[in-house]
């Protein structure tokens, strides 16, 4: 049925960049099989599900989104892959991403835009707006999505999707390609809070192959969701961050955010007000860190180990050369401007103007996370500060595009985990986002309160 689906749907929506049909069925039927055999199945058996791009699957080809991995099928799969596969859950294919996870919108693919389901002329968010997509337009029932900045909330806030970044090393990032390895997580992109806990216990736990896996197990997730939707909340306090609320957010966003406060107040919840002083430097920190680490990991997209391979137009083909027509004819502009940022904020000379102090206000930002987290269980705002905007709108404004980010960023430099749960419609009919942070481990509250709201 979900393949009928993307054949259907797939040429408005272009969630995906590879359907792998014949992969899913053999999945399906084998799952068939086990089943008529009386075997013991994962409650997630048969229950097919998406990936995006940026995670390497055995056999299928993986492009992160770039050019210059068009052609590449990586010789092994990721462990959470390799998890779902185990699971019997069938693969339906790859989705599409802003190239190597920069972005915010899915226009920075370069294999052309994801359309919102809600509104075809509108953006999915991103990076990961190909997993929201995807799920929003029932595609898929499950998709599994990366956030470094936010790429698994903001694109779960404006398609009306449950959205799950985990706590860092919570899910292994043995085989994601890497945009920036201290920020990267995996996490679940569904329809409904209880579809998110299920995926995310599956795909979640220590991996000895990721050596910043946590080497513990995860929390009860579905069972906090359980709890959540039972509208048992009572004793929970919910912080609600002053400055990640208030100005600067569309009049609906606030609208909804406010009479969400509300329904967890109705349920028992304790709403109280938080201040986290230095998020306002977050962003800023962010595009620091995040470049530096990307300027690093993409180092290793050289025209000779994977994908892509230009060679000079004229001259000797020395390995310097081809790598420069390769890196050149290969990269988005977006991802050339983060090298640039990256290899300059890293340079002799100003490493301590910018990546040090840019990793001095990622400890005030933790701080300021620790304080908070004394005072409230969770903390709460709004996802993304608007709801989907138009193809273009921002995109030829990089620090309008980054904006997007500033609710969602803080969580990645400090670790802790954060969910993106639907608030209902905006003015604009759009969907909305409500963002909850826990702290690092305690990804169970994120259930447990996204429970009780939907
Ligand atoms: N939009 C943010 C960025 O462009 C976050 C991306 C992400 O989470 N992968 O960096």
């Amino acid at each position: 049925a979900h393949l009928d689906r993307i054949d259907q749907v797939d040429e408005s929506v272009h969630a995906f960049l590879h359907v792998s049909s014949e992969d899913a069925l053999a999945t399906a039927r084998d799952v068939d099989a086990r089943r008529a055999s009386g075997d013991e199945l994962h409650p997630l058996a048969g229950v097919p599900v998406a990936v995006k791009d940026v995670v390497v699957t055995k056999g299928m080809p993986t492009t992160a989104g770039s050019r210059i991995l068009e052609g590449w099928v990586p010789p092994y799969d990721a462990t959470l892959v390799e998890r779902i596969r185990g699971a019997g859950l069938p693969i339906l294919g790859k989705t599409n991403m802003d190239e190597f996870a920069m972005g915010s919108s899915t226009e920075h693919s370069a294999y052309g835009n994801t359309r919102n389901p809600w509104d075809l002329d509108r953006i999915p968010g991103g990076s990961g707006g190909g997993s929201a997509a995807a799920v929003a337009a029932f595609e898929a029932p499950l998709a599994i999505g990366t956030d470094t900045g936010g790429s698994i909330r903001q694109p779960g806030a404006v398609t009306g999707t449950v959205g799950v970044k985990p706590t860092y090393g919570g899910v292994s990032r043995y085989g994601l390609i890497a945009m920036a390895s201290s920020l990267d997580q995996a996490g679940p992109v569904t329809r409904t809070v209880l579809d998110s806990a299920l995926l995310h216990e599956l795909v979640g736990g220590h991996d000895p192959r990721d050596s910043t896996s946590i080497r513990e197990k995860v929390p009860a997730l579905v069972a906090a969701a359980r709890k959540g939707a039972a509208g048992d909340l009572a004793g929970v306090r919910v912080g609600v961050v002053r400055e990640l609320s208030g100005d600067g957010y569309q009049h609906g966003v606030s609208a909804r955010f406010s009479e969400s406060l509300e329904l967890l107040r109705g349920l028992g919840a304790d709403v109280v007000e938080v201040s986290c002083p230095h998020f306002e430097y977050a962003l800023g920190a962010y595009y620091l860190i995040m470049p530096s680490e990307a300027s690093s990991n993409l180092a290793k997209f050289d025209g000779m180990r994977f994908g892509l391979r230009v060679e000079p137009e004229d001259g000797p083909a020395t390995a310097e050369r081809v790598m420069a027509a390769t890196r050149g004819a290969g990269f988005g502009d977006e991802v050339k401007r983060r090298i640039i940022l990256g290899t300059y904020a890293l340079s002799a000379g100003y490493y301590d103007a910018y990546y040090g102090s840019a990793q001095k206000v990622r400890t005030l930002i933790q701080r300021d996370f620790a304080t908070a987290f004394d005072q409230a269980d969770v903390l709460v705002s709004p996802t993304a500060p608007t709801t989907a905007f138009r193809f273009g709108e921002k995109l030829d404004d990089p620090l309008a595009m980054y904006l997007n980010d500033v609710a969602t960023i803080p969580a990645n430099l400090a670790g802790v985990p954060g969910m993106s749960v639907p608030a209902g419609l905006s003015d604009d009919g759009l969907p909305v986002g409500f963002q909850v942070l826990a702290p690092a481990k305690a990804d169970d509250r994120l259930y447990r309160v996204g429970g009780a709201l939907e």
